[in-house]
């Protein structure tokens, strides 16, 4: 490929023999059912080679296509084009009076990209942001189209599909009235105490809430609170208050993220913890994710408090959240309420990968699923054993996609092919 192009973080160079652009929907089918190993890049905010093509295969960008949002609002629905991103989406959702139930962490990320990974944000009762898809349309290898919505039996693997189904062209998700957020943030969240029970209440004490800590010492650093201004007033009495606005990576400037201290603001201003007109993070990091069932946070955190001295030199910060089980064959909520265990590494690939692994091993004994998009070193026979309806999502694959044009070194892996 004559342009090089990499990943967000700048720690993978995509091979792939050419990056196209198609300006429209009949010059993408073409340009499918023309190619015999197509693999599609979303925003590129994933840690790991899972949206390659490979060095025979064509990377598809949607970016050229004209972003459609095309909000009912009778329906309370949005039907979102395959390059559209959280930022755009969301503006155009508000503008309609509605809103998405959850972000992530960012709206800087497509909503294509996203649900294939199994991306999330926090909230006890919120699911992945997968769990608001109702439709999706997907261009085959032979360039015809289809729609799996809610519903159908296969739609279990059709949303959270590590692109390995076709080209995700468009999305239909729910929505529902729009809402406003406050932001508070605490400090200094203490470990005495934080049994099973302590720990379910502070994460439940309003609509979203992170923990964050840098393992160099006992407790949280921060404590972030998102409540619906239509649901009650948190009582927190868990850690004070901030004295100043913060940003949860040490050093990095707050005005990146988005506002604190009870400041009421639409929901997809709050709901993220960075703000779409800035880099989010810190810019210069790798990212690792593990997902485990909800009930074992404690121990969890007790595992890694116990190789706290390898992860702390090599990390920027550790995010704490709570995601709703959900029913994409491969989410990794995927069946249980889940503690989602987050890493922002240092950028250095060499330093992070055997921490990685240390991290895993603590992690194993809970059925700990890492996150699609971030780096991990889990073994694929490991993988295998934590997905109980892989062999559903492989028959899918086999079904939609039988001359395997979608399927990548990183999807072989996860289909033990
Ligand atoms: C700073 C930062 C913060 C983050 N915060 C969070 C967070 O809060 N929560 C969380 O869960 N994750 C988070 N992530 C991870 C991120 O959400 C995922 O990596 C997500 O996949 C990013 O979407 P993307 O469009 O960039 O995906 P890409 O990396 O571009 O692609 C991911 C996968 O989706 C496929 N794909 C993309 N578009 C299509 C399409 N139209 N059709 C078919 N397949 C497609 C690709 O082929 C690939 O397999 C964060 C990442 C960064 C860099």
């Amino acid at each position: 490929m004559t342009e090089s192009v990499t990943n967000w973080a700048g720690n993978i160079t995509y091979a792939a023999k050419a990056l196209h652009r198609p300006p429209t929907p009949d010059a993408l089918r073409a340009l499918v059912a023309g190619s015999s190993r197509v693999r599609v890049l979303g925003s590129g905010h994933s840690f790991n080679a899972i949206a390659e093509a490979g060095a025979d295969g064509v990377l598809l960008s949607l970016d050229a296509l004209p972003p459609r949002v095309e909000v009912d609002t009778a329906a309370r629905t949005v039907r979102v084009g395959g390059g559209v991103r959280y930022a755009e989406l969301a503006r155009e959702v508000h503008r309609h009076g509605l809103a998405l139930a959850n972000m992530a962490s960012l709206p800087h990320i497509s909503v294509a990209g996203s649900v294939a990974t199994g991306t999330h944000g926090s909230g006890v009762g919120n699911g992945p942001l997968a769990s608001s898809v109702r439709a999706v349309e997907l261009v085959l290898a032979d360039g015809s189209t289809v729609t799996l919505a809610r519903g159908d039996g296969r739609f279990g693997g059709a949303v959270t599909s590590l692109g390995a189904l076709g080209v995700v062209t468009a999305l239909t998700l729910d929505l529902e009235p729009a809402f406003e957020v406050e932001q508070y943030v605490f400090t200094e969240l203490a470990p005495e105490g934080l049994d099973e029970a302590a720990f379910e209440a502070v994460m439940s004490a309003a609509y979203s809430v992170s923990l964050f800590t840098d393992w160099r010492a006992p407790g949280f650093r921060q404590v972030w609170v998102k409540r619906r201004t239509d649901q009650p007033l948190p009582d927190f009495p868990w850690a004070p208050a901030a004295a100043g606005k913060m940003h949860p990576v040490p050093g990095m400037p707050a005005v990146n993220c988005t506002e604190q201290f009870g400041v009421p603001g639409p929901w997809h201003e709050r709901l993220p913890h960075f703000r779409a007109e800035f880099t989010p993070s810190s810019g210069a990091e790798l990212q690792s994710e593990y997902l485990v069932p909800g009930g074992s946070a404690v121990d969890a955190l007790r595992a890694l408090d116990a190789v706290r001295e390898s992860v702390a030199p090599v990390l920027q910060t550790c995010e704490v959240r709570t995601v709703a089980a959900d029913e994409q064959w491969l989410g990794p909520s995927y069946g249980r309420d889940t503690v989602a265990l987050h890493f922002t590494w240092v950028e250095d690939t060499r330093a992070v990968l055997p921490v990685v692994t240390r991290v895993e091993e603590a992690l194993a004994p809970f059925g700990a699923r890492p996150h699609w998009g971030k780096v991990f070193t889990v073994p694929a026979a490991r993988l295998h054993a934590l997905y109980p309806r892989l062999h559903d999502f492989r028959a899918l694959v086999r079904d939609l996609d039988p001359a395997g044009t979608f399927t990548n070194a990183f999807v072989r892996d996860v289909l033990g092919d």
